[in-house]
């Protein structure tokens, strides 16, 4: 879904952006997350994708 005002934008992609993915279960961790909540493994990636325009 295209996104027009830019301050939704920001705001999407601020929350799609700040989360932290666990590399083996694949795990949805917060931001200030240091290991995975689920399998508890140190191995989190930053997710990094930007919200299609
Ligand atoms: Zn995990």
């Amino acid at each position: 879904m295209p996104i027009s005002d830019p301050m939704k934008l920001q705001i999407a992609q601020k929350r799609l952006l700040m989360i932290k993915i666990c590399r083996k279960c694949g795990a949805r961790n917060a931001s200030t997350a240091e290991r995975c909540r689920r399998c508890r493994s140190y191995d989190l990636r930053w997710k990094k994708r930007t919200v299609q325009k």
